[in-house]
C-alpha cells in the first residue's frame, strides 16, 4: 500500500495520471490513494516530483 506524505505533495496530480490501478485521486489539493485498488507495484513513487510517495514495506 502506497503511503502519502502529506507535507511534501503538492497535488500536482502526475501520480492520479501514472498509477496503472487507478488507485491514486485528488482531494483537498492532495493525493489520496484508495486502498482496495492499491497494490503496492511502487509505479507512482517513481513520478512523483516532491518524493511524497513511498510504499510501506512490512519489512522495514
Ligand atoms: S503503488 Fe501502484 S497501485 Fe498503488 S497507487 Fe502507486 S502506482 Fe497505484
Ligand atoms: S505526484 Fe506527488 S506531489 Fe503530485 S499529487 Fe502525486 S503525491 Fe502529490
Amino acid at each position: 500500500m502506497v503511503k502519502i506524505d502529506l507535507t511534501l505533495c503538492v497535488g500536482c496530480g502526475t501520480c492520479v495520471k501514472k498509477c496503472p490501478h487507478g488507485a491514486l485521486s485528488l482531494k483537498d489539493h492532495h493525493a489520496v490513494a484508495n486502498p482496495s485498488l492499491c497494490v503496492g507495484c511502487g509505479i507512482c513513487t517513481d513520478y512523483c516530483p516532491k518524493e511524497a510517495l513511498d510504499i510501506d514495506s512490512p519489512l522495514e
